[in-house]
């Protein structure tokens, strides 16, 4: 493990960025995700480099700085065109609201800066410029054991900070690793703390955890730990049956959220739910939209009878953009859910192809007579009918495609008209 440190690939303004620290006499280090994952041989996201220089001791040691979040003691350091940030070693004061630390202290010791730090894998420093690894907490063992443990008394550190536990369980999902079980049990035992913590937050680590390769282990411990219930009690009160199929399904379904939030929700809630656990869990207002468009329409294996016109009035509702991600979650559920029916419904969406391929009209713009073209055509100025006229409109186009030329709808629309007053 340490010859994959030892080796790693350090992009060269990092390494920069640390000899220049050294060199003023600062202790530097990477530091928490990066130097697990080299340790692990994965490539890091990103780099982020710890010093005991003081931010203002950073910001004059390089020509180009951007003070980010100088006040907790981070700043971007811009170095041969990349950012790296560098964050002076920091304590933290005592939580006081399950959130947030009352107060954080400048250190001059990596340790006492490791020691805040929530996991043990996510506790180690390395200078590669000296290969020294700090690891006062077993993170190298706990990486060969694969655990998620916590630096120091579970109960404390999951008292302190409500989201911790919440990154437990998405690490534990992401790196296909097992919870300690004194970190497992602190979770029940914390839930209180976890319930203050904002829902952006939970919800930026229930993303890491769908979008893993593990979701479905990760949904188990969320559910397990109580967790679930707190910010997502839909699911979590599903009967085990519904659940381990929407887990399933979350699985099959491709590694973005919008599908694999619907995957998840499809067979447990309505499209209104889906909507409102998306705005609850903080989503952007366009991921809820589509997630609840993705539930209210995922069932398509209901819809394998159903004439052209219905599938292209579907398409019309659904929006041809998003029919591929429409696919996959009916795929995914009827994968886990009705196997048999696969072949069936593999040809329903082949035709759902098919029809859009076609480009057939499916809103008003795509009319071959414009909003002007009506009023001309029926001699009216802006008013309701124009409206009830284009609806007309659209409606013979959805069951007959063919009908969209501008002769033909000025026919069928004074057509229209004459049955309408003679009525
Ligand atoms: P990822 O690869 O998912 O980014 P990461 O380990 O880099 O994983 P971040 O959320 O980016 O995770 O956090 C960076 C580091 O900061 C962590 O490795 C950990 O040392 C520390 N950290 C982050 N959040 C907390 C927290 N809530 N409590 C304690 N330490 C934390
Ligand atoms: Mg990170």
């Amino acid at each position: 493990m340490l010859a994959n440190l030892h080796n790693a690939d350090i992009p060269q303004p990092v390494l920069d960025v640390i000899a220049r620290l050294r060199e003023l006499g600062h202790a530097v280090y990477l530091v928490g995700g990066c130097v697990r994952d080299m340790v692990r041989d994965v490539p890091p996201k990103d780099f982020d480099v710890a010093t005991s220089a003081l931010p203002e001791e950073v910001q004059r040691a390089f020509r180009k700085v951007i003070p980010t979040g100088i006040q907790h003691g981070t700043v971007t350091v811009v170095q041969g065109g990349t950012h790296v940030e560098v964050t002076t070693f920091r304590s933290e004061g005592d939580y006081l609201d399950g959130r947030r630390p009352s107060s954080v202290a400048f250190e001059r010791d990596i340790v006492k800066d490791l020691s805040r730090r929530d996991f043990t894998i996510n506790a180690m420093a390395y200078n590669p410029l000296d290969r020294d690894l700090v690891d006062p907490f077993g993170g190298q063992t706990d990486l060969q054991a694969q655990l998620i443990k916590c630096v120091g008394s579970a109960l404390e550190r999951f008292s302190e900070d409500g989201l911790r536990p919440m990154r437990a369980v998405r690490f534990a999902a992401v790196l296909g690793f097992t919870l300690d079980p004194d970190t497992r049990d602190a979770i029940p035992a914390t839930l209180g703390v976890f319930r203050k913590v904002a829902l952006e937050r939970v919800r930026e680590e229930l993303t890491k955890l769908l979008l893993s390769p593990r979701a479905e282990g990760g949904l188990v411990l969320l559910k397990d730990t109580g967790l679930m219930d707190v910010f997502l009690p839909e699911v979590a009160q599903a009967t085990p049956d519904a659940a381990r199929l929407a887990r399933a399904a979350v699985q099959a379904a491709p590694a973005e959220i919008e599908p694999r939030m619907a995957a998840l929700l499809a067979d447990l809630v309505d499209r209104t739910q889906a909507r409102e656990i998306g705005l609850r869990l903080k989503f952007p207002n366009k991921v809820a939209d589509l997630v609840a468009l993705l539930v209210e329409t995922a069932k398509l294996e209901e819809r394998v009878s159903d004439t052209d016109a219905a599938l292209r009035r579907l398409l019309a509702r659904v929006g041809p953009p998003q029919l591929p991600q429409l696919v996959a979650v009916a795929r995914a559920r009827v994968q886990v859910r009705a196997p048999e029916r696969v072949a069936e419904v593999e040809r329903l969406f082949a035709r759902l192809e098919a029809l859009a391929a076609a480009k057939p009209p499916l809103v008003p713009k795509d009319l071959a007579l414009t909003g002007g073209d009506i009023m001309a055509t029926l001699a009216v100025g802006p008013s309701p009918i124009v409206g009830e006229a284009t609806r007309f409109l659209m409606d013979s186009v959805l069951d007959e495609p063919a009908l969209n030329t501008a002769e033909g709808l000025k026919q069928r629309l004074l057509a229209w008209r004459a049955a309408r007053s003679g009525a």
